[in-house]
């Protein structure tokens, strides 16, 4: 067997997991495919439908109707050996006679599946196509390493950089194309953040306009206690608000208020406690550069329009790097056109 065919039945285990999208947080993405090698065929396949139902490997196997004693099973994250809301994985694997696993991503959290399996006697295939496996469960990464939400940042500016004029107008610097993204962005998201001078300059509703598209958490972060109910985003529409905000205000039920001490890292664990898994950031240059200079943001989507504001607001205005061996830096460069306009999409280095 060569890895070219593991590679394109590891591409069908990811459409497999993609079913699942949206439903599942905070469980992973995973499809699984039981190949049979002699035959070149698929037998069955499976997916993880949801938080708390069974695993894709053990859906594959479970659906499979012909006997899979001796093939091969495919899948994109590493079969679990733990028993959490179904028993592991390996267990059922090795007891079905299964005799070799191809694995896209180890996230080296538990690492015992394998290591049982290899045990038990079963051929482990590792890494084939682990990075586009990880860019499929970026969040759940995120969430089991850290216990924090992953951030992405959007931002819209012109080509000098700039998210407002002079006087702060900011309406419309992207074009349609781009702000459709943005709501489809929007929906992908457990929550949108924005700090307290976007509530007070735009009082924007921060909802998602797309028909049967739940409209996310949204997160305000007002510090400095600045804002009052009276703004939009704190309808009463159904959606949860989560408030940071250090005043006595009393607020209504559906609101939920959480203290700042400062440290983001508190910050974001304690939201990763309220079940916010992801969390999409648009906002101002003022949280902007808080979250940057603080290494808070995994992924940003940077819009650049056809136009040039000369003097105005940069989209961040904070002492990021004080050489330049030591600023930030972008990898996986991603660059996409809407019409006029551009997008850059990009993972944040860690330093
Ligand atoms: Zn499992």
């Amino acid at each position: 067997m060569n890895n070219q065919i593991y590679k394109k039945l590891m591409r069908r285990c990811f459409s497999l997991a993609k079913k699942s999208k949206g439903q599942n947080m905070p469980n992973p993405f995973v499809g699984a495919i039981i190949y049979d090698e002699e035959k070149k065929e698929i037998i069955s396949e499976g997916f993880h439908k949801k938080y708390g139902f069974n695993h894709a490997e053990r859906n594959a196997i479970l659906n499979s109707k012909k006997d899979v004693k001796n093939k091969t099973l495919i899948v994109n994250l590493e079969p679990c050996s733990h028993f959490g809301k179904t028993p592991p994985c390996a267990d059922l694997i090795i007891e079905k006679g299964i005799k070799k696993v191809v694995v896209a991503l180890n996230p080296k959290v538990h690492s015992q599946g394998i290591k049982k399996l290899q045990n038990a006697g079963v051929e482990v295939i590792e890494g084939i196509l682990e990075k586009e496996a990880k860019e499929l469960n970026k969040v759940f990464i995120k969430n089991i390493l850290y216990k924090k939400p992953y951030v992405m940042l959007k931002t819209a500016a012109t080509l000098d950089s700039k998210i407002a004029n002079e006087k702060g107008e900011s309406k419309w610097i992207t074009g349609e194309l781009s702000r459709a993204y943005v709501q489809k962005l929007r929906s992908q998201y457990c929550a949108i953040m924005t700090g307290s001078g976007t509530i007070l300059k735009d009082n924007p509703n921060l909802n998602v306009r797309i028909k049967n598209k739940i409209s996310p958490t949204r997160i305000i972060f007002d510090p400095n206690n600045k804002v009052s109910l009276d703004y939009n985003v704190f309808k009463n529409d159904g959606v949860r608000i989560i408030l940071i905000n250090n005043s006595k205000i009393k607020v209504p039920d559906y609101i939920k208020k959480i203290p700042y001490d400062g440290n983001f890292d508190n910050l974001f664990k304690t939201l990763f406690k309220l079940n916010i898994y992801s969390i999409m950031v648009e906002a101002g240059r003022g949280l902007n550069s808080l979250l940057i200079k603080n290494q808070q943001i995994d992924e940003i989507n940077h819009f650049i329009a056809p136009k040039i504001f000369g003097s105005g607001i940069n989209f961040v205005d904070d002492i990021i790097c004080d050489n330049i061996d030591n600023c930030i830096k972008l990898e996986d460069i991603k660059i996409k056109r809407f019409k006029d306009d551009i997008l850059i999409n990009a993972k944040i280095k860690k330093r």
